[in-house]
């Protein structure tokens, strides 16, 4: 490999950032070492998307990230496209497949081909990977910095890139190591929270129907006031809820009830009716079905777990007969499924969230370089970062993108 680069690069983190840095700046030329503290590095990769990994999205703006700068990503999606993410990932033999709503998945299908070719090209270029090596501190020297590992390896390089990701999953590796080591240089951390993540709501409804699925529109309230609305399904557990429409909301739900808000869901789970017209539609079956209890008249529409539920919710025994719904009873029964609140009281918690919200401030980072505004040759890139993206591959664009922008402003001389 051609030396254009005159600098030794430590690269902390063998996820999807640290992964992309490492190769990008080894192919400028540097020398790169890359410390990951598991047995092996792109443990999230290979459990992400469900085994299948939603590598990126074809459809990326600023609008999909949060975090308490999200103008932060700009330079950065703009620097490294999706379509430059696939022009690489074919350049290295990996190829994806976009479905029609922009997420992309490898060909394959299996989490295992990223991993395994990222893995194999960052070897190719000349990347030594050091594993079970678990950066515990890293100390300013005059021009360079000392990494010091919990295994007692001490060594010096030029610059070093923080790609530690958060703490969501500790169990594939997540960890809040990234954060202290950032502290130790001055840098500030937002308050990191669950994200992409099932919820606990305060009822003792969901305990009874757990396993029950249904299609819905779920709405969030905090403090009362409505915030956004998702359609998707939604499955009830033995602690809360979960299911796509659940984790897509749970990002806001979750940093609200950080900040102490009233977060209250609102579940339509007949998104398609219309209060009017299933209110009808109940009276007149109620008729002609008269001898049917309340619950089986219901079950035609609702999963009968969700049923027998929603029907003692709104006071009505199950088995009273369908004949005896009045139109009082036929509001109450159509308001529970047009809009069954619940209130949330916690997430599931870091181990089941997919990425964690918060992080190092970017405000105290270069969204151009990526680099550190405390200390010059210090950089940071991926999960790390107070950015968090949407489910649907934004969390790894913006791993791959800052990992790009990152080693190449590390490998400029
Ligand atoms: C179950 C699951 C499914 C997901 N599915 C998707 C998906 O389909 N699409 C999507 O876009 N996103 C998905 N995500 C989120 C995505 O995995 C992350 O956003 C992404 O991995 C972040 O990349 P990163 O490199 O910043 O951090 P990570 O991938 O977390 O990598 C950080 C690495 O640093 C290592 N490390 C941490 N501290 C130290 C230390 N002190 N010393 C040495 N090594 C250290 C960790 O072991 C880890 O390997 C999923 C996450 C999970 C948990």
């Amino acid at each position: 490999m051609q030396n254009k680069t005159p600098y030794t690069i430590a690269i902390i983190g063998g996820g999807a950032a640290g992964l992309m840095a490492s190769i990008t700046a080894a192919k400028e030329g540097a020398s790169v070492h890359l410390y990951e503290q598991n047995r092996a590095p792109a443990k999230k990769i290979l459990a992400s998307g469900n085994g299948r990994c939603n590598i990126s999205n074809a459809r990326l703006s600023t609008v999909d990230y949060f975090g308490e700068k999200p103008e932060f990503t700009d330079f950065c999606l703009k620097n490294f496209t999706f379509d430059q993410l696939q022009k690489f990932c074919k350049s290295i033999g990996l190829f994806l497949n976009v479905l029609e709503d922009g997420r992309a998945y490898p060909l394959s299908n299996e989490a295992k081909s990223v991993a395994l070719s990222f893995e194999s090209y960052a070897k190719s270029c000349g990347v030594q990977l050091f594993t079970e090596q678990t950066i515990t501190r890293v100390e300013k020297k005059e021009a360079t910095f000392c990494l010091h590992s919990a295994q007692n390896v001490s060594k010096e390089y030029d610059r070093v890139l923080i790609a530690t990701g958060s703490e969501a999953a500790p169990q594939l590796g997540g960890s809040a190591q990234g954060y202290v080591i950032a502290e130790s240089f001055g840098h500030s951390i937002v308050p990191t929270y669950p994200a992409l993540v099932q919820l606990h709501l305060d009822s003792s409804i969901h305990e009874k129907i757990s396993g029950a699925k249904q299609e819905a529109e779920v709405t969030l309230y905090l403090n009362g006031k409505k915030e956004q609305a998702v359609k998707g399904d939604i499955l009830f557990t033995k602690y809360g809820i979960s299911g796509f429409a659940i984790l897509d909301i749970s990002q806001k739900a979750s940093e609200a009830l950080l900040s102490c808000q009233r977060v209250t869901i609102g579940l339509d789970l007949l998104p398609l009716y219309d209060r009017q017209a299933l209110s009808t539609q109940l009276l007149s079956l109620s008729q002609s079905l008269g001898t049917y209890p309340m619950a089986t008249l219901l079950s035609g529409l609702l999963s009968i777990k969700i049923a027998n539920a929603l029907l003692e919710d709104a006071k009505i025994a199950p088995q009273t007969l369908a004949k005896e719904l009045s139109i009082k009873m036929a509001k109450q029964i159509v308001s529970k499924i047009k809009d069954w609140r619940f209130e949330v009281k916690d997430t599931h918690g870091f181990k089941h969230a997919e990425v964690s919200g918060g992080g190092v401030s970017t405000a105290e980072v270069n969204e151009k370089t990526m680099e550190s505004l405390k200390c010059k040759g210090l950089y940071f890139a991926g999960e790390v970062l107070d950015i968090v993206g949407r489910r649907g591959g934004y969390n790894f664009h913006f791993a791959w993108a800052s990992g790009y922008l990152a080693a190449k402003e590390m490998s400029r001389a």
